[in-house]
């Protein structure tokens, strides 16, 4: 057909016949084939090899919220579990600009250079909207990102807390089956996340800062008591002294609080992540920790306890998933929300017809 630019209409402007090309510019170039996705047997043997590429992917498949890469990642899991468990789990956990990035660059140097391989992964509730501003930057953890033996994987960003909890519990597991003996799971200091990162460590630590007057102002009770180590960061120069005062009165704190269970006496120690002072104690103190709840049984306790929570947590969410992507349910929801809202219907009412016609929807 000729070509509607040559018409009349477009006086002086012709479209001339192309020249025929060669197909390629340079005929011995070989294109790379496309990147074939491993299978579940390539992702464990890789995994248990100690392949950090291997894992990085298989991470990635634990993240995705594809159905069909959770089949293959749930199976890389199933397959990796038998040779996780064996590590020492560490929550680290403070407000932003407590040093956590900083301490955890010098602290995990610290304890590789005491052997073993580290993984520094993270639970960041925020990341959703911020894009990771937690360990999004590798470059805030200079040294150990260049480290061989250690590997540093930023937060999942997508879903819910519980959601992305679970990514970094799963995540776990396969850092373990490829060989890292050391986990630490950072989090940042606001809450909930808090409960999310002790729910699947030994060991949580919290880092704090001395303030200005009233240190404990703010911190929330719930957190402290959670916390198996408080460490007040930045004691140098004209902070040293504030911090030794916080610290004498985060352990005054302490003594108001039931006894852990763990039978531990939480320690409050002061360190500088920036001079790398008091970093060693640190992890002799997580060490003893260690030594002192396998001993008295503890720690197989509470990692007991932290697998049933997360089943509990697992079904949970399923559950919750189910019933609010249940096209039905999707329908109605906003209509009976506006009629809570405007009183023509009790909460209780209003939950009770929905539950209903979901588990009608489950029947059919
Ligand atoms: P994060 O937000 O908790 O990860 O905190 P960063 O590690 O990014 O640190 C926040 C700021 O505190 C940075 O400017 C650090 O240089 C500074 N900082 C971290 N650790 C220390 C320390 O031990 N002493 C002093 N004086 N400053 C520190």
């Amino acid at each position: 057909m000729e070509h509607p630019e040559n018409n009349e209409a477009y006086k002086g402007l012709a479209v001339n016949k192309g020249v025929e090309q060669p197909s390629s510019v340079n005929p011995y170039l070989k294109r790379k084939p496309k990147k074939r996705r491993l299978s579940v047997s390539e992702f464990v043997e890789g995994i248990l090899k100690g392949d950090v590429t291997v894992l990085s992917q298989a991470v990635t498949l634990v993240e995705s919220v594809k159905p069909e890469h959770q089949e293959v990642a749930q199976e890389v899991i199933e397959k990796c579990l038998p040779y996780s468990g064996n590590s020492v789990r560490v929550g680290i956990s403070g407000v932003p600009g407590a040093g956590k990035s900083t301490s955890i660059d010098v602290f995990g140097l610290h304890v590789l250079e005491r052997g073993g391989k580290l993984a520094v992964l993270a639970i960041d509730p925020s990341s959703e909207r911020s894009k990771g501003s937690i360990l999004g930057d590798k470059t805030r953890m200079e040294k150990l990102s260049v480290h061989p033996k250690s590997f540093i994987r930023p937060s999942p960003s997508a879903g819910s807390l519980g959601g992305v909890a679970r990514k970094t519990r799963e995540t776990i597991v396969l850092c373990e089956a490829a060989g890292f003996d050391k986990i630490f799971v950072e989090t940042v200091g606001v809450g909930q996340s808090e409960t999310a990162v002790h729910s699947m460590v030994d060991f949580f630590l919290l880092i704090q800062l001395a303030g200005t007057g009233d240190e404990l102002q703010g911190i929330k009770r719930g957190i402290m008591e959670m916390a198996d180590g408080i460490v007040i960061n930045k004691a140098d120069g004209d902070n040293l002294e504030r911090a030794k005062l916080a610290a004498t009165q985060f352990r005054n704190a302490l003594h108001l609080f039931p006894a852990p269970e763990s039978g531990w006496t939480p320690r409050v120690l002061t360190y500088s992540g920036f001079y790398n002072i008091g970093i060693k104690e640190i992890w002799d103190m997580i060490d003893e920790f260690i030594r002192f709840v396998k001993e008295n049984g503890y720690f197989e306790y509470r990692r007991n306890e932290q697998s049933k929570y997360w089943m509990y947590e697992s079904i949970n969410e399923h559950l919750r998933d189910s019933f609010y992507h249940n096209p039905k349910i999707e329908s109605m929801l906003q209509e009976k929300e506006r009629l809570v809202l405007n009183g023509g219907l009790t909460s209780f009412v209003a939950a009770k017809s929905l539950l209903d016609t979901y588990f009608d929807e489950m029947k059919r």
